[in-house]
């Protein structure tokens, strides 16, 4: 029978015991392995069976056994610890308060949005790498005492989970969860009401959402839930799952994510008296909304500053900062024009605010662009001073795919930076990594994270190989019960599975790869030749086992095609103890599998992989990863951490270049890969792989981390936009001077030139030692030479009188004459040989834009 409705009524803890709802209402536990312990210790066989759920274990222990612990001593000494663990982690100075302290400028807060966040399994509102990566950067944030506030909704179905079907198709059921059995609680005004924030759509009444808030150690998280009394159905579905259903109801979440965010920030401000963000991240496109509410707020709002919408624009932008997460085209978030038109015409989510400048906003009005879609990326950097993609790869990549933008300038100049992706240590690395660590007296609570990597060195092999054994062993007992579980569902009856207890082998060389089963991730290419793939699985004394996972997205046929083809060869009696593909990819499967392999294999088709994590947390556990040079691994691949497949780039047809990059990836395993797992010494250590695992701990340790993105993301983003937010925003004077500078530059910029250049100093065979001295003659009509920059840009030229590894140089003002011309003066030492050219150009200069392209404009000879 199905259940009318259902709720969960939490339990009523001993006085003695509260500190436990304490610990089990901060996420913190979800990293923390001695907070973990405290909840082990309140019921180990519930603990387990509860999935490791603090909220679910609380809810199940009978008062008995809580009283039992009440009278526990012992119990309550390591419960009291605990606690005062927790308020230590919460209310000390951490790594921001001490940049503070120390005179550097940074914001007050952070309103960083995102449309999942992955931070424990037990709150299961992330579908992949981009709701993970959020959740690892609120963790790191908490970590260093960055004053972040998280954005996001709360899906009441989550993502889907992922079952077989006996042949091998995946089928995704959608479980209901409800919000209060899980680790959050609800925003309440004074009175005791939930807070409620509301949306006006076209045709319908307004949309109602009300605030949840996860506590991720330090930082609030703010998830938006329409499953409110007071919506009508279909808006009480709004917030139903991540990434289901049409453009329109993505446009809603989207909608409500962006306008809706901002309003449950100010009710958060409001009535917990959180400092209100003056910096805002925008975590991928679909969160760009964000930055139209924020010029309502600006320029119609009751109570508001009421700026013109020009000035508004630079407020917002000054303090928000755009990252983008995707290099294929596909992948980037569009609507139908006539949709967004038809949400903001009439009163609208954003009412006051002129629907053809939101329409303006989003436009692909550049060459190949398409008029008739609405495209969030491109709203979010004319939304964002400041803007990155997730690394270097990714950077050049994107400044290329959205050069459109800026067509006056070369990739280079494009104004999107990168920072490297990283991964939450404290969440990923397996404890026993940990351990090893502490075993040569590091303190694994303090911020040295350094002391780690000076150990490496130091721990001996057998006690590293000892412990990696242990951990293959975990994910060996993992994912065999998994496959049972799996075999079960699949109609397979009990008889028929005794195979399972020899599935993988604790002493074979264990590769593993999960990741989504888009088509760039090519799942499948080691299946390329089966044959090969068969005597690499079977090799009598070099054998290796793949662990595989990943789901594919539930309307993506040829992605569920692909997972077919994987688990049907793993069906094969003859390999099936030495190739298991494992459903349901998640953070509980990841965190045993991670430490578990020896190996992590990547094969995306360059570039299309952003940046991945998945890797990163291998590398930390003291994997080798196996990858095409993608997104982080082109950057700190070194030749010696790990290997690189080669890429047939430039190979135009598609299966020629699979089939000759699954043979160079057969050709590693066999000829590189095992003979050095299995070369082992007398005390069966493989020493030349160990020096591979320290090696890659040392090179990427310090880098992969987390905590180094979130650093760079306060020093290189957030306190840049904050400085300039604060100039421009103390009094909306410096926005409005250079929202009306902007205007007079733009307006007066078809009469700037450069007109004439000459130089000299150089003979016919100029010399490196020379000094070539410019004078350009340029006209800046109404300008004057305080609104410009006037550049010698040389560098090597090629060929095609394209100028490469450029340098640039200001040139100042040496004469002035009538009609706006002007003479600029400068030198240049020629300090290199080879072929050399130059050009001077013209660019606006102004100490509040981030980047010299900012507006888009040149002028050149
Ligand atoms: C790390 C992780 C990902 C992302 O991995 P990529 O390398 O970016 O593909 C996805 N899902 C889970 C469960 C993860 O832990």
């Amino acid at each position: 029978m199905r259940a009318f409705r259902r709720f969960t009524v939490r339990p009523v803890l001993p006085e003695a015991l509260a500190a436990l709802s304490e610990l089990a209402g901060n996420l913190r536990w979800s990293w923390h392995p001695e907070t973990q312990d405290v909840f082990a210790a309140v019921d180990p066989d519930l603990w387990e069976s509860t999935g490791r759920d603090p909220v679910g274990l609380l809810g199940a222990v009978g008062r008995e056994r809580l009283e039992e612990l009440a009278a526990d001593q012992s119990f309550l000494d390591h419960l009291a610890a605990a606690h005062a663990d927790l308020q230590r982690y919460l209310t000390g100075d951490r790594w921001y308060q001490r940049r503070l302290a120390s005179g550097v400028a940074g914001p007050r807060a952070i309103g960083y949005f995102s449309p999942e966040f992955g931070i424990t399994a037990v709150l299961p509102q992330y579908s992949g790498g981009l709701g993970i990566l959020a959740g690892d950067h609120l963790k790191a944030a908490s970590d260093l005492g960055v004053p972040i506030v998280g954005v996001g909704l709360l899906y009441r179905h989550g993502y889907f989970k992922q079952s077989l079907s006996r042949e091998g198709w995946q089928q995704e059921t959608y479980p209901v969860l409800d919000p209060d059995g899980l680790p959050i609680s609800l925003l309440r005004e004074e009175n005791g009401a939930g807070a409620l924030i509301t949306i006006a759509l076209p045709d319908g009444p307004e949309l109602l959402a009300r605030i949840w808030v996860a506590s991720v150690g330090r930082v609030p998280l703010l998830m938006l839930d329409t499953d409110v009394e007071g919506n009508p159905d279909h808006y009480r579905e709004v917030t139903d799952r991540l990434y289901g259903g049409t453009s329109e109801h993505r446009l809603r979440q989207e909608l409500l994510l962006g306008v809706g965010g901002v309003r449950a920030l100010r009710a958060y401000s409001r009535i917990t008296g959180h400092p209100a963000p003056d910096v805002f991240h925008t975590n991928e496109g679909h969160a760009g909304f964000l930055g139209l509410e924020r010029i309502r707020e600006l320029t119609v709002a009751e109570g508001g500053p009421r700026l013109d919408f020009e000035t508004a624009l630079e407020v917002g932008r000054a303090s928000t900062v755009f990252t983008t997460h995707t290099p294929v085209p596909a992948g980037i978030d569009r609507f139908p024009r006539t949709l967004v038109e038809q949400y903001f015409s009439g009163v609208g989510p954003t009412p006051g605010v002129p629907v053809e400048r939101i329409l303006a906003l989003g436009a692909e009005d550049y060459e190949g662009g398409d008029p008739a879609v609405f495209n969030m990326a491109v709203m979010g950097f004319r939304l964002a001073q400041r803007a990155n993609g997730v690394s270097q790869l990714h950077g050049h990549v994107s400044r290329d795919m959205f050069q459109g933008l800026w067509p006056a300038f070369d990739e280079a100049e494009v104004p999107i930076g990168s920072i490297t992706n990283g991964v939450h240590a404290p969440t990923w690395v397996a404890r026993e990594m940990f351990d090893l660590a502490a075993g040569q007296g590091v303190d694994k609570e303090s911020d040295d994270v350094d002391a780690f990597w000076d150990v490496v060195d130091k721990v001996p092999g057998t006690d590293v190989w000892a412990t990696k054994r242990v951990l293959r062993e975990k994910l060996v007992v993992d994912a065999r019960r998994r496959l049972r579980r799996s075999w079960e569902k699949r109609g397979a009856a009990r008889a028929e599975l005794s195979w399972i207890d020899h599935a993988l082998d604790p002493d074979v060389l264990t590769i593993g790869f999960a990741r989504r089963a888009a088509s760039y991730k090519r799942l499948t290419l080691m299946m390329r030749d089966p044959e090969r793939l068969k005597s690499l699985l079977l090799h009598p004394e070099r054998p290796v086992q793949l662990v595989i996972a990943g789901k594919a997205h539930p309307a993506d046929d040829g992605g569920k095609k692909l997972i077919q083809d994987i688990v049907r060869l793993s069906d094969d009696p003859e390999i099936r103890h030495r190739i298991v593909y494992l459903p349901n990819y998640d953070i509980a499967m990841a965190q045993p599998l991670y430490p578990g392999c020896d190996v992590w294999l990547n094969n995306p088709l360059r570039p299309y992989e952003a940046c991945g994590t998945s890797g990163m947390k291998a590398a930390l556990n003291g994997g080798l990863n196996l990858s095409i040079l993608d997104g982080w691994w082109d950057e700190w691949y070194d030749g010696s951490n790990g290997w690189a497949i080669p890429t047939a780039d430039g190979v135009d047809d598609v299966d020629h270049r699979d089939d000759l990059e699954a043979a160079a990836l057969y050709d590693l395993i066999e000829n590189d890969v095992a003979p050095r797992f299995y070369d082992v010494d007398g005390d069966g250590v493989p020493t030349r792989w160990l020096e591979m695992t320290r090696h890659t701990l040392k090179s990427l340790g310090p880098k992969v981390l987390a905590t180094r993105m979130v650093r760079d993301y306060v020093r290189q983003l957030y306190a840049p936009a904050a400085v300039t937010a604060h100039a421009l925003n103390s009094d909306y004077a410096g926005a409005a001077t250079l929202a009306a500078w902007k205007k007079r530059v733009k307006g007066g910029w078809p009469s700037v030139r450069v007109e004439h250049v000459e130089s000299s100093g150089v003979a016919d065979a100029p010399e490196v030692g020379d000094t070539m001295s410019v004078r350009a003659f340029v006209c800046l009509g109404d300008l004057t030479p305080d609104d410009v920059d006037v550049q010698l840009v040389h560098g090597r030229s090629t060929g095609e009188d394209q100028l490469v590894d450029t340098g640039i140089e200001s040139l100042h003002v040496a004469e002035s004459y009538e009609a706006g011309r002007h003479r600029f003066d400068g030198t240049l030492a020629l300090d290199r040989s080879g072929s050399f050219g130059y050009t001077v150009r013209i660019i606006p200069r102004n100490d509040l834009l981030a980047s010299p392209a900012e507006l888009g404009i040149v002028a050149l000879p």
